[in-house]
């Protein structure tokens, strides 16, 4: 099954994408940590991503569908996967279908500006494989502890109140419109993202329907 987790920054597409992995036995794959990997081996391709993550901006289309591209050929992911910050223009969205890539379930997560701001500003990221915990409504057992792998958490270079308006900019102009995308193909299903996290997973499993 492959599945795509819509929604802007800070909605927790991460942390359904983990939760939907488990429940399924499909990888979750993250664009963002993909770019980030690349960024933390520090060539120059790494040093040019970084300066777009920075200022919150988009990394050009073809370079993301190509990692994209390379990290679904890998056999982990010949029975499905889902997508986690990709596509997200409608170029990329194309290059997918362009693939012969056939999309189950497009779900996205939705949630006002406001709340996004509040909730990024309490995001925490383990730095060694990042997993994703927020200070009030997603708390690691260990203060700063990633309860995973026990590295440090850290608050995102691109999760600064000023980056944080950008990345909102950019969804909504150039990411929002996969919404109606998707729902002329009749494949999108529409979760809020809620306080509990537990909530918001038992949306996720019905807007799955009989598939889990
Ligand atoms: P994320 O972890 O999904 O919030 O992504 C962090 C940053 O990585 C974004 O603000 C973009 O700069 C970049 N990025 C991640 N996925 C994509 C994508 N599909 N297309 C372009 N840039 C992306």
């Amino acid at each position: 099954m492959r599945i795509i987790l819509l929604g802007a920054p800070g909605v927790g597409k991460g942390t359904q994408a983990d939760f939907i992995s488990q429940r399924l036995g499909i990888p979750a794959i993250s664009t963002g940590n993909l770019i980030r990997d690349a960024v933390s081996k520090g060539s120059e391709t790494g040093r040019k991503l970084k300066s777009y993550i920075d200022k919150g901006q988009l990394v050009p289309d073809e370079v993301v569908t190509l990692m994209l591209k390379e990290r679904i050929s890998l056999e982990d992911c010949k029975n499905g996967y889902i997508l986690d910050g990709f596509p997200r223009t409608v170029k990329q969205a194309e290059a997918l279908s362009e693939m012969g890539i056939e999309i189950d379930k497009v779900i996205d997560i939705e949630l006002s500006d406001d709340e996004i701001l509040r909730r990024l500003s309490g995001r925490r990221v383990c730095s060694s494989c990042g997993a994703t915990y927020h200070i009030l409504h997603n708390r690691s057992k260990k203060d700063n502890r990633c309860d995973k792998c026990d590295s440090a958490l850290t608050v995102r270079d691109d999760d600064k109140p000023e980056t944080i308006l950008e990345r909102l900019n950019v969804y909504h102009a150039q990411t929002e419109p996969l919404i109606n995308y998707y729902k002329d193909k009749g494949i999108l299903s529409l979760v809020s993202s809620c306080e509990k996290v537990s909530d918001t997973n038992e949306l996720m499993l019905e807007a799955l329907g009989a598939t889990v």
